[in-house]
C-alpha cells in the first residue's frame, strides 16, 4: 500500500539486468544533504563550491570552507561525494579572481585556468577539503572544472595528490577534452561529462542565451559521440565515467548515457525517482542498442524520438 511504500528503503540505481548505476546528488549547498538522502541519492556526484565564494568579494578563508564541507561530508558517511573545485569565470564571475572585461569570457580565464593563473585559491581549497576529509568518513572524490587539455588534468591531479586527495578527476565539458579522454583517463582516477558545457561548447552557443536556447540539447548526435569516446576510454583505463549534467535527469537520455559508457548519474535530487524508475526497465545491452539508434540520428530531435521509437520495443 501507499503508506509501506512511502517508508520502503529507496533501492539502489540499476539495470533490469541487476547493472548498478549509482545514482547520485548535484549539490550546490550542504544545506541539501538532507532532502537528497532522503530521495535516494547513494551519495553526491557534484558539489559546486561557488556558493561559498558567489557572496563575497574575497575568497573564504581556510576554516570557513573546512565548516563547509565537513557539514557536507558528515551527512553522507561512507559514500561517495565528488566536490568540485571553483568554477569561476563566465556566468559565475568573481571579483577577485575574473578579468570583467573579457569580451567572450565562456572562452576566457575560467574554471581550472583561473586556478592555475591564482594558484593560492587552489591550495587554501585542497587544504580544506584534505582537513574535512580526515574528520570524516565520506569516500571523497575531487575534480577540477573546464579541464581543457591533458597537461590540465594532470597538473589538477598531481596538485591534488599533494594534498592526500585519494581519488583525484576531472570533469569533461570542453570537447578536446572527450576527444583525448584516453590520455586523460590515464592519469586521473575517474571522469565526470558536464553536459551543460560540453552542449554548449559543441554547438557553440552560449547556454544562457535564449535566441540560441534551441542549440542546448544534449540529445545532438554530435555531443552523444563526444560521450561515447568519453565511455570508451573509461572503460579502456577501467576507470569510472560519470554524467553530472542536466542531461542524466532525463529518464530516457539517462539510459543512452549508460548506453554510451556512464557507470554513474548524478543529478537534482528531485529528478532520482523517474530516473530510478526507468532503469529498472532496461537491461544494459538494451541500453547500448537504444544509445546506437540515438547515435544514429542527424539531429537532437531525431535522436530523441529514435530512442523512443527503439525503446517502446525493448521495455
Ligand atoms: C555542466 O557544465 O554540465 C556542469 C555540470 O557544470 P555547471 O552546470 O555547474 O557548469
Ligand atoms: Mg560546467
Amino acid at each position: 500500500d501507499r503508506a509501506s511504500a512511502a517508508s520502503a528503503p529507496l533501492t539502489p540505481g540499476a539495470l533490469a539486468d541487476g547493472t548498478a548505476v549509482p545514482l547520485l546528488a548535484n549539490l550546490g549547498k550542504p544545506e541539501g544533504a538532507e532532502e537528497a538522502v532522503a530521495l535516494g541519492a547513494e551519495g553526491v556526484g557534484l558539489f559546486r563550491t561557488e556558493f561559498l565564494f558567489l557572496s563575497s568579494n574575497q575568497a573564504p578563508t581556510v576554516e570557513q570552507q573546512r565548516a563547509a564541507y565537513t557539514k557536507l561530508l558528515a551527512a553522507f558517511p561512507g559514500q561517495k561525494v565528488v566536490v568540485r573545485v571553483l568554477d569561476a569565470g563566465a556566468d559565475k564571475p568573481l571579483a577577485f579572481l575574473n578579468d570583467a572585461h573579457e569580451e567572450n569570457p565562456a572562452l576566457g580565464l575560467r574554471g581550472i585556468r583561473a586556478l592555475q593563473a591564482s594558484e593560492d585559491i587552489l591550495r587554501e581549497q585542497l587544504t580544506a577539503l584534505a582537513e574535512a576529509d580526515a574528520a570524516t568518513d565520506a569516500d571523497l572524490w575531487v575534480m577540477a572544472p573546464m579541464v581543457a587539455t591533458v597537461e590540465e588534468a594532470e597538473y589538477f591531479v598531481e596538485i591534488a595528490r599533494d594534498y592526500g586527495i585519494k581519488t583525484a578527476g576531472v570533469m569533461v565539458e570542453v570537447p578536446s577534452s572527450a576527444l583525448l579522454a584516453d590520455r586523460i583517463l590515464a592519469g586521473s582516477d575517474f571522469a565526470s561529462i558536464g553536459t551543460n558545457d560540453l552542449t554548449q561548447y559543441t554547438l557553440a552557443a552560449d547556454r544562457l542565451l535564449g535566441s540560441v536556447a534551441g542549440f542546448q540539447d544534449p540529445w545532438h548526435p554530435a555531443v552523444l559521440r563526444l560521450i561515447r569516446e568519453v565511455g570508451d576510454a573509461g572503460r579502456l583505463h577501467g576507470k569510472p565515467v560519470g554524467i553530472c549534467g542536466e542531461a542524466a535527469a532525463d529518464p530516457l537520455l539517462a539510459v543512452v548515457l549508460v548506453g554510451l559508457g556512464a557507470t554513474s548519474l548524478s543529478m537534482a535530487p528531485t529528478a532520482l525517482a523517474d530516473v530510478r524508475a526507468t532503469l529498472l526497465q532496461y537491461s544494459l545491452d538494451d541500453a547500448r542498442v537504444i544509445a546506437e539508434a540515438a547515435l544514429a540520428a542527424n539531429g537532437a530531435a531525431t535522436a530523441r524520438e529514435a530512442a523512443r521509437s527503439v525503446a517502446t520495443t525493448q521495455a
